[in-house]
C-alpha cells in the first residue's frame, strides 16, 4: 500500500500540472483555439487533483479525508496513518 504521504504529494502534483496549464494558456492570447485548450485542460486536470485528493487521501482507520498532511497521525482518531 503506497503511503499516504505519496498519494498527497500525487494529487498535489496534479493540481500543479493544471495550474501550470492554466498559466500556460496565457502565452496563447493571441490564439483563441489554444487559449481555451489549455485554459479548460487546465482546469479541469485541477480539479481532478481535488477530487482525487477527496477520494485517496482519507485515514486508513476512520475514513476521514485528511485536508493536509499533519504529523504521523490521524487529526481525527489519532491512530497513526502507516499501519
Ligand atoms: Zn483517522
Amino acid at each position: 500500500m503506497k503511503s499516504i504521504y505519496a498519494k498527497a504529494w500525487g494529487c498535489f502534483g496534479i493540481m500543479m500540472l493544471g495550474a501550470v496549464s492554466f498559466m500556460t494558456s496565457l502565452a496563447f492570447l493571441n490564439n483563441e483555439v489554444l487559449l481555451y485548450l489549455f485554459l479548460i485542460l487546465g482546469s479541469v486536470t485541477f480539479l481532478a487533483g481535488i477530487i482525487l485528493h477527496y477520494v485517496f487521501v482519507k485515514c486508513p482507520h476512520c475514513d476521514t479525508h485528511i485536508g493536509r498532511v499533519y504529523g504521523s497521525h490521524c487529526p481525527h482518531c489519532g491512530k497513526p496513518f502507516n499501519k
